[in-house]
């Protein structure tokens, strides 16, 4: 492998591009787990987490991806047998029914058409018949990284409450913590799932549990088996700044400077910033003439796009073409829309010259794989750009 000039543009939905700052802060000498200097860096990142998960609750912060995130969740709140509602979105809500089916759990999966988000009319008529509350808990992904669909979830939490169901609410925002809107105290969340490589701009090797009170009395009694997982020492621990076993400490170093970026920036600007990139983006595909694989509006996910290529035609073919060729990577499709799509991730640390150079990128390469499309992509998306420019704050008709 010959040495490749410039950066190379990591642009699946994560692991997203970690910004330098971060990089810095985490080339520092490791230091006691269990000395004075830690407590502080302990107390200073589960105190700053808050503000991103928009909680007064704690948060956990585990040495692991998102799957181990996924697992704490259930087995903290639940008991082998119990039933759970689940939403396929996607690959990612697919594999979370997985993992809950292994750890034992009657699992129930509600289908969608992996075009859209949560359907919550299911979810309302589910738990309106289940009158002897044997749904003890409703699992949705905020951002179906697979499809580029998010689920509403204030929605989702009135359906069910119009059932006037007990069942906990658990939710995935892997790829759309510090990107998209969420608010998991307002909306009535129970336990919020997150992980550290995507909007949170840090390499893998952390993820979250954001946990309402609700959820920390069902630990009380859930009798699913947990040691490493378990909330009550981590609390316990956590209480002075501290883990009961090792933590990643350089990935905290890490946590600690992206939460000062995502506060000198401010989050309703983040989240507007990952709203241009996404609509930047769908305009440009509407101008190659290709189909964006999210069907609903209201449910375009703004950490990435997912993109339809024509019948007969190889997305991973195309995604190889841009590697190979301008040094890019694109998230390949998962599941059963393998081939199928492509998708550009633009969240995390991002702007709109990244987002310029990702989709020249695209073009060339469609041109270059022989996909058929019409050009002015990039131009589509620079009108866009430059209008949201001219006007801050306003949405470009
Ligand atoms: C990335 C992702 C996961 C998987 O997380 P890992 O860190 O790979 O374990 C789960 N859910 C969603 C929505 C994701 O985007």
């Amino acid at each position: 492998m010959s040495h490749r000039p410039g950066r190379h543009f990591l642009q699946i939905p994560g692991p997203t591009n970690v910004p330098d700052r971060v990089l810095r802060a985490i080339d520092m000498p490791t230091i006691d787990h269990r000395g004075p200097e830690f407590g502080r860096l302990g107390r200073e990142v589960l105190e700053g987490l808050r503000e991103v998960f928009r909680t007064r609750q704690p948060v956990v912060i585990y040495p692991a991806s998102g799957t181990g995130a996924w697992e704490a969740a259930l087995v903290n709140t639940l008991s082998p047998g119990d039933r759970v509602l689940m939403c396929e979105t996607g690959h990612f809500a697919a594999l979370w029914h997985k993992l809950a089916t292994r750890l034992g759990l009657a699992a129930e999966l509600i289908p969608t058409d992996w075009r859209r988000g949560a359907d919550f009319a299911a979810i309302e008529a589910r738990p309106a018949e289940d009158r002897g509350h044997a749904v003890k808990a409703v699992c949705v992904v905020h951002n179906e990284t697979s499809t580029g669909c998010t689920s509403r979830i204030p929605l989702v939490r009135k359906a069910i409450d119009a059932a006037r169901h007990p069942a906990l609410l658990l939710v995935d925002t892997i790829s759309s913590l510090a990107s998209i809107d969420y608010r998991h105290d307002e909306w009535g969340v129970d336990v919020t799932v997150a992980g550290s490589q995507k909007g949170l701009m840090l390499p893998p090797g952390l993820s979250f549990n954001a946990v309402s009170e609700k959820a920390l009395a069902a630990a009380k009694s859930a009798r699913l088996p947990k040691s490493y997982w378990s909330w009550e020492e981590m609390l316990a621990a956590n209480a002075s700044g501290y883990f009961p076993y090792t933590p990643a400490t350089n990935l905290l170093y890490g946590l600690r400077e992206a939460l000062a970026m995502l506060r000198e920036e401010g989050l309703e600007n983040v989240f507007a910033r990952h709203d241009r990139h996404a609509e930047a983006t769908r305009r440009a595909v509407r101008a190659w003439g290709l189909e964006v694989l999210c069907a609903v509006p209201e449910e375009y996910s703004s950490s990435l796009t997912a993109v339809l290529v024509p019948p007969g035609h190889d997305a991973d073919r195309l995604r190889e073409v841009i590697l190979e060729r301008f040094d890019m990577s694109l998230g390949t499709g998962l599941g059963k829309v393998a081939g199928k799509v492509f998708r550009v991730g633009h969240l995390g640390d991002f702007n709109d010259l990244m987002l310029a150079g990702t989709l020249a990128g695209v073009e060339m390469g469609l041109e270059l794989a022989g996909v058929p499309h019409r050009q002015g992509g990039v131009q589509a998306a620079m009108d866009y750009l430059a209008a949201a420019a001219r006007a801050p704050g306003k949405k470009a008709a």
